[in-house]
C-alpha cells in the first residue's frame, strides 16, 4: 500500500503542500487583483455570509452544545458584516499609492509607497467566535489582494463544515481553502512557508506559532488573550458599571478574549457593586439559566471542568463564591462572582475565559494602577467613571491592546480603528485600514527624474558642492575629540569576576 495513504498525517501534509502550491501558482498568475475584483470578492463573501447566517448559527450552537442564536447573529454575523462593509467603502483609497516627500537633497524626484499583496496568508482561528475570527482576517487578506488558507479549530467541526461549503461555493481552493479538525498536527500548517500568518488564540500557542513561523521568516500577527481589567474609578456609578460588565462577562458565557476578566472596585463600593452584578444578571437572564435561549453554554466538558476547578481553587483558598443564578442541566454555567480574592488563586493567575468575575477592592488609584501593571499587558482595559483626571491617569499609566470607556468591548466592533494586543496579548493588528496595511507589503518606489545632478556626489570626493552640503547638514565635528591614540577608542576591558 502507498505509505502516504497509510499515514493520515503524511497525507494531510501532502494535501496542505498541494493547496499552498496551487495558491502560490494562482498568485503568480494574478499578483495584483484590481480594486473592482477585490470588491467583487468581498461582496460574494458578504452575500454567502447572509445566505448562510441561520445555518452558521445552528452549527455554532451544535459545537457549543448550545449557543445563543441572537449572540451568534449579533457578534459573529453582524461583526463580520461591519468589517466587510468597511473594507468595501474604503478599499480604493487604501490601495492608492501614497505620495511621500523626498529629502531636500533629492528634491527633483518622486517618492511613493505602493501597497502590494503579500501572496498567501495563513489564518488560524480559535473556537470562541469561529465565524467573526475567520471572516475578519479573511476580509482583510482579500482586501489586500491575497490568497488565504484557513485553519479552523478542532472544537468547531460543525461550523468548519458549513464554512468549507459556504466559501467553497464561491471561491476556488486556489483562492480560499478551509482546513478543519481533520488536521491532526497543527504545526504542519504553521510550518508552511506562508507570506504572512494571522493567528488568533492563546498566548501559549502564539509562542509556538511564532517559533515555527520563524523557520521561514514568515511575519506573524498574533491576536492573543489575557486578563482584561475593568476599573471603576472613585465616583463611578456601581450600578451602571455592574450592568455593563455583567453583559460583557455573560455574553458567550464569558468565552470572549476581550471580556472583562476581573473588576477593580473602590473598597467602600464592593458590596453595592456585587449586589448590582447579581441583580443585572437576573434582569438579563432570570433566576436560572437552564434552557435559557439567550445564554450560551461552556464549549466542552474540558472547559467546564476547568471553570469548576477555578471556582474550587478559589473556595479552597478562602474566597467567597456566589452564583448569580441557578445552573442548567448541561453546560449553561451561570456567572459567578468571587470576592475575598488573593493573588495566589488561579482566578487571578490564569485568563478566566468563562463565567467568573473576581472583584478586587482598592483604596487609592495608584494601588489600582499598580495591580493592573503587576500582570502582563492585557488585550483590553475598561475604565468606568466620568472623572477626566482619574481616567487620564489610568490611560497614561497602563498598557493594553485597546480601551473602552464606560462600557466593555465596543472598541473592537468599530472597524475604522486597529484591533490588536500588546506584549503578552499579541502583536500587530488588523481591522479596517490597519488590516489592509498589515497584510500588504509597503513597497517604497523612488523614481529618478531627468534632472537629478547626483553625479556631483560621485567620486572623486571633496568638490565644492559636497563640501557645502556636508557643512550645511553636518556642521563642524568637535576637534578636541580627534586623537591619534587608538587606545582612547579601544573596546572596554572585560569585567573581572569576583
Ligand atoms: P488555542 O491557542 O488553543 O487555539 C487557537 C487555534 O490554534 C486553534 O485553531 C488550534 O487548533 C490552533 N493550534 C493549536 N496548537 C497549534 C500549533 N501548535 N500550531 C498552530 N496552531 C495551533 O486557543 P483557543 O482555546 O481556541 O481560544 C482561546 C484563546 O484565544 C484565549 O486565550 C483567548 O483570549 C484567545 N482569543 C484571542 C482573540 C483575539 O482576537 N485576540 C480572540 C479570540 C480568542
Amino acid at each position: 500500500m502507498n505509505d502516504r495513504l497509510a499515514d493520515p498525517q503524511a497525507a494531510m501534509t501532502a494535501h496542505l503542500n498541494a493547496v499552498l502550491s496551487s495558491q502560490q501558482a494562482a498568485f503568480g498568475r494574478d499578483p495584483y487583483p484590481s480594486a473592482s475584483r477585490r470588491r467583487e470578492d468581498l461582496r460574494k463573501l458578504k452575500a454567502q455570509l447572509h445566505r448562510y447566517q441561520d445555518v452558521l448559527a445552528e452549527a455554532m450552537s451544535q459545537d457549543f452544545s448550545f449557543r445563543s442564536p441572537a449572540e451568534s447573529k449579533m457578534l459573529d454575523v453582524l461583526g463580520s458584516t461591519l468589517e466587510i462593509n468597511h473594507a468595501l467603502s474604503h478599499l480604493s483609497r487604501w490601495m492608492r499609492p501614497s505620495r511621500r516627500s523626498t529629502e531636500l537633497l533629492f528634491l527633483s524626484n518622486s517618492l511613493r509607497v505602493h501597497y502590494q499583496p503579500k501572496g498567501v496568508v495563513g489564518v488560524i482561528v480559535p473556537w470562541n467566535f469561529p465565524v467573526y475570527l475567520t471572516l475578519g482576517p479573511l476580509a482583510a487578506a482579500m482586501a489586500a489582494g491575497n490568497r488565504v488558507m484557513i485553519k479552523m479549530s478542532e472544537l468547531t467541526p460543525a461550523t468548519n463544515a458549513v464554512m468549507r461549503r459556504m466559501l467553497g461555493e464561491v471561491f476556488p481552493e486556489h483562492q480560499v481553502a478551509v482546513i478543519g479538525e481533520e488536521l491532526l498536527d497543527p504545526n504542519a500548517f504553521t510550518a508552511l512557508p506562508f507570506n504572512h500568518i494571522v493567528f488568533t488564540g492563546s498566548p501559549a500557542v502564539g509562542r509556538i506559532v511564532m517559533r515555527t513561523a520563524a523557520e521561514n521568516l514568515t511575519p506573524v500577527t498574533l491576536e492573543l488573550g489575557g486578563k482584561s481589567p475593568a476599573v471603576l474609578l472613585h465616583g463611578a456609578s456601581p450600578h451602571d458599571a455592574a450592568r455593563r460588565i455583567t453583559h460583557g462577562k455573560a455574553a458567550n458565557c464569558g468565552q470572549i478574549c476581550i471580556a472583562p476578566d476581573y473588576a477593580l472596585v473602590p473598597r467602600k463600593q464592593v458590596g453595592e457593586f456585587v449586589s448590582a452584578v447579581k441583580e443585572s444578571f437576573a434582569a438579563l437572564y432570570g433566576g436560572s439559566v437552564a434552557g435559557n435561549h439567550d445564554y450560551t453554554a461552556v464549549v466542552n466538558e474540558r472547559h467546564a471542568a476547568r471553570i469548576q476547578a477555578l471556582l474550587d481553587d478559589a473556595r479552597a483558598k478562602g474566597a467567597t463564591v456566589e452564583a448569580c443564578a441557578a445552573a442548567g442541566a448541561g453546560r449553561q454555567v451561570p456567572l459567578h462572582v468571587v470576592t475575598g480574592v488573593r493573588p495566589d488563586m488561579r482566578v487571578m493567575k490564569e485568563e478566566i475565559f468563562g463565567p467568573i468575575l473576581p472583584v478586587l477592592p482598592y483604596d487609592t488609584l495608584d494601588e489600582a494602577i499598580g495591580l493592573v501593571n503587576a500582570g502582563p499587558r492585557p488585550l483590553a482595559l475598561y475604565c468606568f467613571g466620568h472623572d477626566a483626571g482619574q481616567r487620564a491617569q489610568v490611560l497614561q499609566r497602563t498598557h493594553s491592546g485597546g480601551v473602552t470607556i464606560n462600557d466593555w468591548g465596543w472598541h473592537v466592533l468599530n472597524h475604522d480603528a486597529p484591533f490588536g494586543g500588546v506584549g503578552n496579548s499579541g502583536m500587530g493588528s488588523y481591522h479596517g485600514e490597519e488590516g489592509f496595511r498589515e497584510l500588504s507589503h509597503a513597497r517604497t518606489v523612488f523614481k529618478r527624474h531627468r534632472f537629478f545632478p547626483v553625479g556631483l556626489f560621485y567620486p572623486p570626493y571633496g568638490n565644492v558642492v559636497q563640501r557645502l552640503v556636508m557643512k550645511l547638514w553636518l556642521g563642524q565635528g568637535d576637534a578636541s575629540l580627534r586623537s591619534n591614540r587608538t587606545a582612547d577608542y579601544s573596546p572596554p576591558r572585560p569585567l573581572k569576576g569576583n
